[in-house]
């Protein structure tokens, strides 16, 4: 796959975008003409209701000035009204953490850009915070990065991103929050809550069905109805009705025929009438291909625009890679009004999405000067909580004639290797414009070693290079000396840590990943590894998931640290240590294999359709509906102590919502810790539907809480489940229905770990 910005014109872009950084005023229309606005008109009371102000200020503007403002002025900036104070929203990518707004992730993201300087805190991968099931977490993450946004005198972040994981290979599953939509939802909410608290603009994207990333501005994917509701759309909805997100960002691809960023029944139809949205739509960056049809769908702002939106359709990338760009241009827009393929009812209601969010987000009233500090001590401080929570210990074995070899004892070791293309780098994230530049970040080595101090040599040794990362490594001589150099460190050390993995170029947005097995010759790096020493952790710090059939038997211990952020070292030694308890869980499921994903005959697709054929069937309503046993299952990860759940109990009573007398169901039961240290532990529930009249998956996840326990200490805890969560999408009624019967509640430790079941029953 060609990459966004083909490397060949990258110099002469960015050159190009330099020199627009420094002349490129927005192209608004001037309102000279116009009266001058009175010091006291009501739009400028903060005091006056949001729509009151978003009326009185439409009213007042011109028609030149409503079609300036569907396009930015700039690579990350809308256009201002000077005339009458409408500021520029100021954006910046997002989601992990607030990165460069120079220009697209090609240019910001090379090592001499000049434009790369911007340095901020480095969160863990979205699946790295999914891992935690953390929603408290993610939001104070979310509101440390909008600290970070406002610091730096920027207005929006670009995420989260809830794109669910469809197939293992997409190259931006790192982003999202894994296979689950109730999951995703939740932390999509939190992130919001967490953004908007601090009057930062968020945007949730990419609206809809962007879960590939082979041909994505042509790809058409074919979803239907029940399942975009059931899979796709439920963390787009929860955002909009729960944490009132204020933008959407519309996807590159198109969805059943039509390109998103002007598909009304996706942004009017599902969007605005269904959800009840009432803040602006943002294209993906280069994703608009009509002017009439997309400011009529409801898509309210296209960027990137201005000068750098120019330099790039000159570079003739647009076409080669299928992206557009330029059509929502003053001069466009008004050209479509004047032929009445836009009225201006259309035209109004895209500017008042876009007046209501800067009123409403506090920008108006209070923009963001910048000054202050990012990358503060309690911003790292959840990045190391994330990275920590996130680690899912996924494998513990008892050793012979002793324990299981995690955690390891600092008292009684001597001595460990640490070994691997990723142990002495920090692989904070995957590719593309998620990716943020921190200003330390702490590799595996570095963290163990810090752990380890004076007492435990730590040794090192790469055993093979990070494929397409070093030519002069590269060469069959090379690969044979790294290896027994590795074999050689791992048999004089009474305990190997080998950290396998991938990194940007291999992993990232603009492309899938090629294959699930791990990058060239890890796979033979741990077998070898392992027979130099049994005692052998494996760390996988990637975050696609990964073919482990060659040697997992073998491997007593595995953990996944995914892209844990700048503080990965730091967590991973934590957790080595047992300074830490591992309390992470799979947000996804890891499949043995390829081929035994559910998509995995459906992808990428043909002539650039993809169907999703396997429907509701995606990730554990698969392999548990379908009895295909996954390496992992999804909600899966140990402890170092344990836990012993009990006393199920499910109630019944009737509740108002709003005025509607409404049922609700409580489950409640007590987890026990049951080991000898303090640990959290994700009770997960799942209900099963075994009575309905259609099709539906044996279970899905309808609430997970994180609970901290104390040696010996028992909680109890409750769940509380509305007819919705009991619920299935109907094409025919276009409602969500519950068929009345018995349902059964199941509440385990992960989706193959139920430990306990009691009926609920539905009364009609
Ligand atoms: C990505 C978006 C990102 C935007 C701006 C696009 O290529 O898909 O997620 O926010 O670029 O960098």
């Amino acid at each position: 796959m060609r990459p966004v910005i083909a490397t060949a014109s990258k110099v002469l872009f960015t050159a190009f975008l330099l020199a627009m950084a420094v002349i490129a005023p927005a192209l608004q229309a001037q309102g000279a003409a116009q009266p001058p606005v009175p010091t006291n008109a009501p739009y400028k009371d903060a005091s006056l209701p949001t729509e009151k102000r978003v009326a009185d200020l439409l009213g007042r503007m011109t028609l030149e000035e409503k079609a300036t403002m569907l396009s930015g002025s700039g690579w990350m900036e809308s256009s201002p009204v000077e005339r009458l104070g409408i500021p520029a929203i100021k954006m910046a990518d997002g989601p992990l953490g607030v990165r460069s707004w120079g220009g697209s992730s090609a240019i910001t993201n090379s090592v001499n850009s000049p434009l790369a300087k911007v340095q901020t805190t480095s969160f863990p991968s979205g699946v790295a915070m999914a891992a935690t099931w953390d929603t408290e977490l993610v939001q104070r993450e979310g509101q440390a990065i909008a600290q970070e946004v406002k610091a730096l005198g920027r207005d929006m972040i670009l995420g989260p991103t809830v794109n669910i994981n469809r197939v293992p290979l997409w190259g931006r599953n790192f982003e999202g929050y894994g296979e689950d939509p109730y999951l995703t939802a939740r932390l999509g909410v939190a992130y919001i809550k967490g953004v908007q608290g601090e009057g930062v603009i968020p945007s949730l994207k990419h609206f809809a069905a962007n879960n590939e990333e082979f041909e994505r501005h042509r790809i058409d994917a074919y979803v239907d109805e029940r399942t975009m509701h059931e899979i796709y759309l439920p963390a787009f909805k929860a955002g909009v009705e729960e944490a009132g997100v204020w933008t959407v960002m519309s996807a590159y691809n198109k969805l059943n025929g039509v390109h998103c960023a002007e598909n009304s029944d996706l942004l009017t139809g599902i969007l605005q009438k269904e959800f009840g949205f009432k803040g602006f739509v943002v294209s993906d960056w280069g994703s608009t291909y009509s002017t009439a049809a997309t400011v009529n769908a409801g898509m309210d702002l296209e960027m990137p625009g201005g000068a750098p939106m120019r330099a790039w359709q000159s570079t003739g990338q647009l076409e080669s890679n299928g992206s557009g760009a330029g059509w929502l241009t003053a001069d466009k827009v008004l050209a479509e009004v004047k032929a009445g393929n836009i009225n201006e009812t259309a035209l109004n209601e895209n500017v008042t999405r876009i007046l209501r969010v800067i009123f409403e987000s506090g920008l108006f009233d209070h923009p963001h000067p910048g000054g202050g500090e990012v990358d503060t001590p309690a911003e790292q401080a959840v990045a190391r909580q994330g990275a920590t929570e996130g680690i899912v210990l996924l494998k513990n074995a008892l050793l012979k004639n002793s324990g299981s070899l995690l955690p390891l004892d600092a008292r009684k070791l001597h001595s460990i290797a640490v070994i691997g293309p990723n142990a002495a780098v920090a692989r904070t994230g995957g590719g593309g414009s998620s990716l943020v530049k921190p200003r330390y970040a702490i590799a595996p080595l570095d963290g163990i070693k810090e752990r380890a101090g004076q007492s435990i040599q730590v040794t090192y040794a790469l055993g093979v290079s990070m494929e397409r990362e070093d030519p002069a490594q590269d060469t069959p001589e090379a690969r044979a000396k790294s290896l027994q150099e590795a074999v050689d460190t791992a048999s004089k050390a009474e305990v190997a840590v080998v950290v396998v993995g991938r990194y940007p170029k291999l992993e990232g947005e603009g492309f899938d990943v090629k294959t699930m097995d791990l990058p060239a010759g890890q796979d033979d790096l741990i077998q070898a590894v392992e027979k130099a020493n049994p005692h052998t952790i494996v760390v996988l710090n990637t975050g696609d998931p990964v073919t482990m059939t060659k040697w997992l038997d073998q491997t007593p211990a595995l953990l996944d640290m995914w892209y844990p952020g700048q503080e990965g070292g730091h967590a991973l030694a934590s957790i080595l240590f047992g300074d830490a308890n591992p309390s992470g869980k799979l947000p996804v499921s890891l499949p043995k294999k390829f081929e035994d994903s559910p998509a995995s005959t459906n992808y990428p697709g043909q002539n650039l359709k993809v169907n999703y054929a396997e429907g509701l069937y995606v990730g554990y309503r698969y392999y548990d509906t379908k009895n295909v046993e996954p390496a992992f299952p999804f909600g899966f990860g140990l402890s170092y102590t344990s836990f012993e759940y009990s006393d199920l109990k499910v109630s019944h009573r009737k509740e108002f919502v709003g005025k509607v007398l409404s049922d609700q169901f409580l489950a409640s039961l007590k987890v026990k810790n049951t080991g000898s240290r303090a640990g959290a532990e994700v009770v997960q529930l799942y209900i099963h539907d075994g009575h309905s009249k259609i099709d539906r998956p044996v279970h899905e996840l309808k609430g997970f809480q994180r609970v901290e326990l104390q040696p010996g200490e028992t909680k109890s805890i409750t769940f509380a489940l509305d007819r919705a969560a009991l619920s299935y999408w109907s094409p025919e009624k276009k409602d969500w229905i519950a068929d009345p019967g018995t349902f059964e509640i199941q509440i385990g430790a992960s989706s193959r770990d139920l430990l306990l079941h009691a009926p609920l029953e539905l009364k009609p």
